[in-house]
C-alpha cells in the first residue's frame, strides 16, 4: 500500500446516464439519480484526477436483446454466448439488455445535474459492437483483448495510487470497473451511497459486495476513514 506522500487519488464516475435513471431511462436502476449529492460532493473533494465514463454503443450492438432472434432474445432474462471474435475458443455468457446508451441518442448523456464540469476526462465504453463492456478499462476477454478504453494511461500517467468508484450499476459497470481497477495495481474502493444496483437484494447487491470484498474491494462510506484522506491529504494537481 502507498505510503502518505505517494498518495494519489483518483474518482471515477460510472455511466451516471440518462438511460441508466428514472423517470425515462430504458434500463433505469432504481434511485439512480439519488446518487448525484453524493457524486457531486466528491466532485468537490480534491481528487488528483476526475475522470466519468459513458457507456456509448452503436445500435448493433451485442448486448441489445433487439438485435437477436426469438426466442432467446428478451432482454434481462436471456443469455447469450459471445466468442472472442479474435480466437474462438475463448467464450463469455453473458444477459442480453434493452437498447441502451446508444451514440447519438438523448439516452446516452451524463445526467445534466452532474457537475461535468469538474471532470477532467471522459472515458467512453461499449463502442465496439462484438462485445460486452461492463468494466471501463477493457472488455471481458484476455487471449486476446478486443476492446480497451485509455482510462489505464490515465491513471498511470496522473500517477495514481488509490481509486474510488460511484456510479451505475453496481451490480454490473461498477463492479466490473472496480475489479479491473483492482487487478491494475491501484487500491480500490467503491462508495456506498454513491451507487445504486440494478438487483438491490442478496443476488445483486449482497453477492456483488461480497466479490468485491474477495478481489480487495471494500465498500466505504462516503464520510468513513477511507475518505478521510482524500479530504486533507491529497496533492489536487496531477
Ligand atoms: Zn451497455
Amino acid at each position: 500500500m502507498a505510503s502518505n506522500a505517494a498518495f494519489r487519488p483518483a474518482l471515477v464516475i460510472v455511466d451516471v446516464q440518462e438511460d441508466f435513471c428514472p423517470p425515462s431511462g430504458s434500463l433505469a436502476v432504481a434511485g439512480g439519480r439519488d446518487i448525484i449529492p453524493t457524486i457531486n460532493l466528491l466532485l468537490s473533494l480534491p481528487f488528483a484526477i476526475k475522470v466519468a465514463t459513458k457507456d456509448f454503443h452503436p445500435r448493433d450492438h451485442i448486448s441489445f436483446a433487439s438485435n437477436h432472434p426469438p426466442p432467446n432474445n428478451i432482454p434481462f432474462e436471456s443469455m447469450i454466448t459471445i466468442s472472442n471474435p479474435y480466437n474462438a475458443s475463448e467464450t463469455q455468457s453473458t444477459r442480453l439488455w434493452p437498447d441502451h446508451c446508444v451514440q447519438g441518442t438523448p439516452g446516452a448523456e451524463i445526467l445534466p445535474e452532474l457537475d461535468i464540469g469538474k471532470v477532467q476526462h471522459i472515458v467512453e465504453k461499449g463502442q465496439d459492437r462484438r462485445v460486452e463492456m461492463y468494466s471501463a478499462f477493457t472488455d471481458p476477454f484476455e487471449s486476446p483483448s478486443v476492446a480497451t478504453s485509455d482510462l489505464l494511461k490515465k491513471l498511470k500517467d496522473a500517477n495514481i495510487s488509490h481509486v474510488y468508484i460511484a456510479g451505475l450499476a453496481m451490480d454490473y459497470c461498477v463492479k466490473f470497473t472496480a475489479l479491473d481497477s483492482a487487478k491494475a495495481g491501484f487500491r480500490t474502493y467503491v462508495i456506498t451511497e454513491g451507487t445504486r444496483a440494478i438487483d438491490p437484494g442478496p443476488d445483486g447487491w449482497g453477492a456483488t459486495q461480497k466479490d468485491l470484498k474477495l478481489q480487495g474491494v471494500p465498500l466505504v462510506s462516503i464520510d468513513g476513514e477511507e475518505m478521510k484522506l482524500v479530504r486533507h491529504g491529497s496533492q489536487s494537481t496531477p
